[in-house]
């Protein structure tokens, strides 16, 4: 028998290396805005078009290239980042693997134009599939611009396997977002289609961050800072009362680069812990410098996972701080105009602090055991922790059983004494329990209704008739609600529009990073407009990216839920009957949409067993 074993040609070794560099467009987008900050850029332009399936263009304004470093550029691991196997350890630039441009050539056609400060003449270069076409000089300004065209034109399988064009426009966004954020010096611009989407001036990480993510944010930063041996943390939490549900706005970012980190994640949860609603995610924007002998990063070309040498320490370091910054802000707000204190610049609402409490590590410290507040460590966190030890929830669990709210009520309604003292054929008794439940008297019993959730349901049935069959009645308002979204977010709102407007909504603009509408549906209150939106959007984000924009039901669901009456809300004895009977109005007033029970009946019979 011959020999099996074959050595694969060159081009195919190729294309398999580059699968793991580029996966999808916006892996390009992150190999060439490295590439330029690596360069010295001060402006970037990032053009697409079609999601970056047809093109990927970036140019900067950096060092730019001899025309032999152009070419060599596209070797594999040609690199002029490091020469040996030490510097590695020392890396203070992006890339260092000498892949990206490889790659990206392997599965594309690629021309760049790169021309150096001394040199008369740039120098253009186009490969296409691995293969150079053509090199000669060209008339260009200083810094390099790269296009990749096509991605994926010799792999159909692989361009068949990208997503819709949503999808990966979202994701070039998200690695757009991520380099931008951590060079707010660099001036960058975004275009899609011709339409620009961002076009970011030079500022500071706070001017950045509110660049991108829309001009209320601002409001809604509160600064970190804390230098230690081991770690030095700068950046912003977002204020626990505008926490919300969306996923999305969590950013770690070491030595200047984007990481996820779920144990870090956890150190910034942990240091929330009892001032969020309900399934909030804190948001964050912190920026973290190690010294990069102390942190493994970049083993896998595109991971964003890090390992860090002692993340013990790390995490009592950050929750620490990130409870200071909590704590510091609850103080300010009592003492200052807190929506002054924070409009200012970073640096000049830190001048109106008084000194910062040095914060100490407590070297034993295990994440995983619940804390008591450790002596010494900053009165502000302290005295902030012991105003809001709860849960926000169990505000109301103390409350009960507060028969003299009741009782107050009752009086009001003329009904004193009526309550305990059942009469046939009457009137059913009413009343609601720690602001959660309704407990109204059967004849054979005692049937406890989970507010929120029954009103839920009864929203849901009423928005999934008005979806199938379009015709939502919609409260025109007086003045237009605006709202600032991320601009990710409009866009889900842009496709969801055409039935948004069928329960009600009426849009009067979905532009970039504002939303503007001039009606509403009829039960919807205005102050609730927002944690509406954010429900169905958080939504939408949860869902397979195949599912999404489709479920006429998944919307009704979060709609339902973002309107309906929360835990915590108190009732009148009128919205209770009201309540009770659009409940058994209802198709299914069992459960609600998500399958989870809506009441329980207590029979007469399993009453007496309880005094037995
Ligand atoms: P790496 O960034 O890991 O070194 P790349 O394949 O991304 O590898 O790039 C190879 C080399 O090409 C870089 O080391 C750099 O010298 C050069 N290069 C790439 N992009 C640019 C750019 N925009 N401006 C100047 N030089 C660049
Ligand atoms: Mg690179």
């Amino acid at each position: 028998m011959s020999d099996v074993i074959k050595l694969l040609p060159d081009h195919v070794a190729n294309q398999i290396a580059a699968g793991e560099v580029v996966q999808r467009p916006a892996s390009v987008v992150k190999e060439l805005l490295e590439n330029s900050i690596d360069a010295g850029a001060t402006q970037i332009q990032l053009v697409v078009r079609d999601a970056g399936k047809t093109l990927v263009q970036v140019i900067d304004n950096g060092n730019g290239m001899s025309s032999t470093d152009l070419r060599m550029s596209f070797e594999r691991h040609a690199t002029s980042k490091i020469s040996s196997a030490d510097d590695l350890f020392n890396l203070h630039t992006k890339g260092f693997r000498g892949e990206a441009l490889a790659s990206v050539a392997a599965v594309a056609q690629v021309s760049v134009k790169s021309k150096r400060e001394e040199d008369d003449l740039g120098s253009e270069l186009e490969i296409e599939g691995s293969k150079v076409l053509r090199q000669e000089p060209v008339v260009t300004s200083k810094g390099t611009m790269v296009s990749v065209r096509n991605l994926f034109y010799n792999i159909p399988a692989r361009r068949k396997f990208l997503k819709s064009d949503q999808v990966e426009l979202r994701n070039i966004t998200d690695e757009f977002h991520r380099v931008a954020m951590v060079h707010p010096d660099v001036s960058m611009s975004f275009t899609h289609n011709d339409t620009p989407l961002f076009t970011l001036q030079p500022g500071n990480h706070r001017q950045r961050i509110v660049a991108i993510m829309g001009a209320k944010t601002n409001e809604k930063l509160v600064p970190v800072e804390e230098e230690t041996e081991l770690m030095n943390i700068k950046g912003f939490i977002g204020k626990p009362e505008f926490a919300r549900k969306t996923r999305g706005l969590q950013y770690f970012f070491v030595n200047g680069r984007f990481i996820k980190h779920n144990y870090l994640h956890h150190a910034v949860s942990s240091a929330f812990e009892g001032l969020l609603k309900d399934k909030a995610n804190p948001s964050y924007f912190l920026y973290f410098e190690v010294p990069p002998d102390t942190v493994d990063i970049n083993i896998h070309p595109t991971k964003t996972e890090v390992k860090f040498d002692d993340e013990h320490s790390l995490y009592a370091i950050l929750r620490a701080t990130v409870k200071h910054a909590l704590g510091q802000f609850s103080v300010n707000s009592i003492d200052f105009n807190q929506e002054q204190q924070y409009d200012v610049p970073y640096d000049l609402a830190k001048r109106g602090i008084a000194a910062v409490p040095k914060i100490e590590v407590d070297p034993d410290f295990n994440p995983f055991q619940e804390t008591s507040p450790k002596p010494g460590s900053g009165s502000r966190a302290k005295n902030f922790s012991s105003t809001n030890p709860q849960p926000w929830e169990a505000l109301y669990t103390d409350l009960e059983p507060d028969t003299s709210r009741l009782t107050d009520e009752t009086d009001r309604d003329g009904r004193t004494g009526e309550l305990f003292d059942q009469q046939e054929g009457e009137q059913r008794h009413i009343f609601q329990l720690q602001r959660k439940f309704i407990i109204s008297a059967l004849q054979s019993g005692l049937l406890v209704i989970n507010q929120q959730r029954a009103h839920e349901r009864i929203l849901y049935e009423k928005l999934l008739r008005q979806l199938t069959v379009q015709n939502g009645v919609s409260q025109q308002l007086l003045f237009p609600i605006k709202l600032n979204l991320p601009q990710e977010e409009v866009e889900i709102l842009k496709h969801l529009q055409a039935d948004l407007e069928h329960t009600g909504f009426l849009f009067k603009s979905l532009e970039h990073n504002v939303v503007e509408m001039e009606g509403l549906p009829l039960e919807l209150k205005e102050k609730d407009v927002p944690q509406v939106i954010d429900a169905i959007v958080s939504n939408e984000q949860q869902q397979l990216p195949e599912q999404r924009y489709s479920s006429v039901d998944s919307l009704a669901q979060s709609i339902a839920s973002g309107m309906s009456i929360k835990t915590g809300e108190q009732l009148s004895g009128e919205a209770m009957h009201h309540m009770v009977d659009e409940l058994f109005a209802c198709k299914e007033p069992t459960l609600t949409a998500a399958g989870k029970k809506i009441f329980i009946k207590l029979s007469g019979d399993q009453l007496n067993s309880k005094f037995d």
